[in-house]
């Protein structure tokens, strides 16, 4: 019998796990200097947390959620994306209120049925911030600024902002119409999808990746031209803030989320690393999600980065030989003796901190030289008859090559900086 994982899925190896870590920790980082704090919500919620949050009408609910009935019937889902949860956790704990401003970031992995392709998982991870209690238009051009300092500090290159408003409850209505008069002479030329976004959400149509209906979705009316004087002035001062940061930025007016809970301000961090265009994260407001989740009125805003892309372009860009996988000591032995004195050793080693090993395989000790070697063990300590008699083994530098004397109470003095 063979088993493989689900389709869909992936093993991170240990091979790979550097680059991971280096990735989240460099998260944490960044949303630690922003004041963001973490949040971990369960990885399945009760369904309706989703469908009501995220829109009966998206792709999401329709056709790319895990949902299940657990053992006494109740409906759950793995989580989709985390921001419903998110708001789920603050209100029950009380933390998302309109003279609160909460800041919270969460990573972890995100579950959708789709169709699997290059850098797009069915369990895939996501790192993201939230903040609540404040529609100032200062934190979304803090929040951009945040996302574009992230993947700077994450090495990646040729990164472009792309900002757009998507107007509010009032002035969406009008835009809608003006979208649906617009896409209805051009009806019979839409995918089957934009003809059922048509019905549902025409907001939606400038989000299809068709490249027959982009040419339509090209020439079609912009929110920015419909958006009420609050609106406007919203995105007009998101835009200054962004100058006064010099945070550089591209207005794209068909840039809208694929959620249906956003306002105002959408955007996106494109990566042009690897010659196409990668959105590496998308964000924005949602102005009325927590009302409409049952809480108070309570402005928010936030962003989601998918680290798969980032790890594609990282490992493209081979930024993971940096990041080698390093112990501190390798202990290696010629006989029991030597054996046990090396496990003694050992154990020192760790206690101080230092990371080390030795055979479990009975090799001999070229092979063991060799096991060190592919380890990327900083130091080789060797010990045999002789060693034992004399309390002193040579200790090898395996980047220099470098061999001296050592003594086994001067051993791990060796490794004080
Ligand atoms: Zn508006
Ligand atoms: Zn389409």
């Amino acid at each position: 019998m063979k088993y493989a994982v689900p389709r869909g899925t992936k093993d991170i190896l240990p091979d790979d796990t550097p680059l991971w870590q280096f990735i989240e920790d460099t998260c944490r980082e960044t949303f630690g200097l922003f004041n963001y704090r973490e949040i971990r919500t369960p990885i399945f919620e009760a369904t309706d947390v989703f469908t009501r949050s995220i829109g009966y009408t998206t792709d999401i609910v329709k056709k790319e959620m895990y949902t299940f009935p657990d053992r006494k019937g109740r409906s759950l889902t793995l989580r989709p994306e985390a921001t419903a949860s998110v708001v789920r956790a603050g209100l029950e704990n009380n933390l998302i209120t309109p003279d609160n401003l909460l800041k919270v970031y969460y990573l972890g992995p995100m579950f959708r049925y789709e169709r699997p392709q290059a850098g797009r998982q069915r369990q895939f991870h996501q790192a993201g911030v939230e903040a609540f209690g404040s529609a100032d238009p200062a934190l979304d051009a803090e929040m951009i600024q945040l996302s574009v300092k992230l993947f700077e500090r994450l090495g990646l290159k040729e990164l472009e902002v792309d900002i757009n408003s998507v107007g509010c409850k009032k002035c969406q209505p009008a835009y809608r119409e003006a979208l649906k008069k617009y896409f209805e002479s051009n009806l019979a030329n839409l995918c089957g999808d934009c003809r059922q976004r048509f019905e549902l959400n025409p907001l939606r149509i400038l989000d299809c990746k068709e490249a027959h209906c982009r040419k339509y979705i090209e020439q079609a009316p912009a929110m920015v031209d419909h958006l009420d004087a609050e609106c406007k002035a919203h995105f007009s001062q998101v835009v200054g803030w962004l100058d006064h940061l010099l945070v550089k930025y591209k207005i794209n007016d068909r840039l809208v989320r694929g959620l249906d809970y956003y306002t105002r301000t959408a955007f996106e961090i494109v990566s042009k690393q690897l010659g196409a265009q990668n959105a590496v994260c998308g964000g924005g407001r949602y102005d009325d999600l927590v009302e409409e989740m049952g809480g108070k009125s309570v402005p928010a805003i936030g962003f989601a980065a998918g680290l798969e892309r980032v790890v594609e372009i990282l490992k493209a860009e081979s930024r993971q030989s940096k990041i080698e996988n390093r112990i501190g000591l390798f202990i290696a032995t010629i006989g029991d003796e030597a054996r046990q004195v090396g496990f003694h050793l050992l154990t020192k080693a760790r206690e101080k901190g230092i990371s080390a090993d030795i055979d479990f395989q009975g090799k001999s000790l070229k092979a063991q030289m060799k096991a060190a070697d592919r380890l990327g063990a900083r130091y080789v300590y060797i010990i045999g008859d002789d060693e034992l008699k004399n309390k002193s083994a040579v200790l090898k530098n395996m980047g220099t090559a470098e061999q001296k004397e050592v003594s086994f109470g001067e051993l791990l003095s060796v490794f004080v900086k």
